[in-house]
């Protein structure tokens, strides 16, 4: 018999370091199924996409803390400000800009993440290393008071290569290291977003703070 919600949901559970943060990711499950995991105890949800977001919010209980852990485009920041906890996919000034303007017409503050780009896939998404250095040290986040930057998220590669796939996590982990002290606001600095159902364990031995994981949870998509 294939396990139940709750079965996965305490096998996924078992795998938690202490002090790990597990967002739920539940792009393209139903109001229902999150409703069920909701009634289980779980809180943090991750989204990818705007619309469903602004479609599943209003439906659900207030005290989800919904994570936008998808790419942003600027046109849909005013969507996705008003209802999210952590932004994870931030990867240009112009995107962090909008955030803040949008955030300050929301009249609130809204805590991000920088995604850094580790893995050997190309992809538009993500800063280098190099990148992610310059972003720290010399974004005017000081004009942006009503952003937080609170980290980095990161994605390895889609690979069975789990020496691949834990070297990029500790090279996340270590670039996580060596910003902290650099990043503004002082003392925000604390998460690091990387791990899914694949790779959790991995990315929790290398020092992750917050998994995100679907699969492992809803079945497969
Ligand atoms: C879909 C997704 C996940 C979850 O992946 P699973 O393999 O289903 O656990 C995690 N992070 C991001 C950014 C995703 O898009």
């Amino acid at each position: 018999m294939a396990p139940s919600l709750a079965e996965r949901y305490q096998a996924v559970q078992a795998g938690l370091r202490p002090g790990v943060t597990l967002v739920a990711v539940s792009k393209t499950r139903t109001a229902d199924e999150i409703r069920a995991l909701y009634e289980l105890g779980q809180r943090d949800f991750g989204e990818n996409y705007p619309q469903e977001l602004r479609e599943k919010a209003p439906q659900l209980p207030d005290d989800i803390r919904w994570h936008f852990i998808g790419h942003l485009q600027r046109s849909n920041v005013k969507h996705v400000v008003p209802v999210v906890h952590l932004i994870h996919g931030v990867d240009s000034l112009r995107l962090a800009e909008e955030i803040d303007k949008r955030a300050a017409a929301a009249g609130r503050a809204v805590d991000i993440l920088l995604q850094v780009h580790i893995a050997r896939e190309e992809t538009k998404h993500g800063l280098s290393p190099d990148e992610l250095r310059d972003a720290v040290r010399s974004w005017p986040w000081s004009a942006w008071p009503h952003l937080r930057l609170c980290g980095l998220m990161g994605m390895a590669s889609n690979t069975d290569d789990r020496d691949q796939v834990r070297r990029e996590f500790e090279g996340l982990k270590q670039l996580f290291d060596d910003m902290g002290a650099d990043a503004r606001p002082a003392g925000a600095f604390n998460t690091l977003s990387m791990g899914m159902s694949g790779d959790a364990d991995l990315a929790q031995a290398a020092g992750s703070t917050l998994v995100r994981i679907g699969t492992a949870l809803f079945g497969p998509r």
